[in-house]
């Protein structure tokens, strides 16, 4: 589904800010012009990235368009993009029992990206002790007032959570988070030293992202602003203390069902430096 109903106007050279890779702190080698955008590559550690991208207000902005998750996870109850989430959820919910080393009833779930909370509120019929935190205002108040999830509003380390989780869900959000290393490590604190983390992204080593180039559809360099792979994955979540234990990118899996373009991931922590 395109999402450019909610680009509610055209960014121009003021909205946005050069960055550095999350890893080693340095700039990118250019790969593709999007003006005023553009994708770039860290030369030492190979991850793409976007830079020059949105600041921290525009994105915001992008975020709280009513029309950022519509066409997407709030679509109508039977459009194919709704019954696709029922998919992906169902085989989430399996991959996950697989990989927790206990009951899911009772289990503590945190879910980062929450969105409108359709999959925090189907974890929540499995038993999971559930809770979320979304950036996008609209977003988190339907969850919070329409399915009475509790539901933060915000950026993860400003979530102010007083407990660890058995469970961390991530369900594409990593490409959309401002520092992704920041945000894995305050993931890391926030799982208990068995649990496991859940990923999905999209990959740029991906068959349509390296046949389509700038067409392909989920470059996005609004929104998708970090560009991974499965071995930048592995240094990404190193860097955070976590190891990528399980990567599933068959679209015939039923957690990444008709996806060419994404993959999903289990993590768990690396024990604590002694
Ligand atoms: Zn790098």
């Amino acid at each position: 589904m395109e999402s450019s109903g909610a680009h509610t106007r055209d960014w121009t050279a003021a909205d946005v800010e050069p960055v550095s890779c999350c890893i080693c702190q340095g700039p990118g080698e250019p790969v593709y012009d999007v003006p005023p955008f553009a994708v770039v590559r860290c030369p030492r550690c190979r991850l793409s990235f976007v830079s020059p991208r949105l600041r921290a207000h525009a994105l915001q902005e992008v975020y709280d368009d009513v029309g950022y998750f519509e066409g997407r996870v709030y679509a109508a109850e039977r459009s194919p993009g709704t019954v696709l989430q029922r998919i992906w959820t169902s085989g989430r919910l399996g991959l996950l029992r697989s990989s927790l080393g206990r009951a899911e009833v009772g289990a503590r779930l945190l879910e980062v990206g929450c969105g409108y909370g359709r999959f925090l509120a189907a974890a929540r019929e499995r038993g999971y002790d559930v809770t979320g935190v979304e950036l996008s205002r609209s977003a988190s108040r339907h969850a919070r007032d329409v399915l009475n999830l509790p539901v933060h509003q915000g950026q993860l380390g400003g979530a102010r959570l007083d407990r660890r989780f058995d469970v961390i869900a991530a369900w594409d959000t990593l490409e959309h988070v401002p520092d992704p290393v920041a945000f894995l490590r305050a993931a890391r604190t926030l799982l208990e030293d068995d649990g496991v983390l859940v990923f999905s992204t999209p990959y740029i080593s991906s068959l349509p992202a390296r046949l389509l180039r700038t067409r392909w559809w989920t470059l996005k360099p609004t929104e998708h602003i970090w560009h991974f792979t499965p071995r930048s994955h592995q240094l990404v979540f190193a860097r955070a203390g976590l190891v990528v234990t399980r990567i599933l990118r068959n679209p015939l899996s039923v957690a990444n069902f008709g996806r060419l373009d994404s993959l999903v991931g289990v993590a768990r922590r690396l024990p604590d430096d002694p």
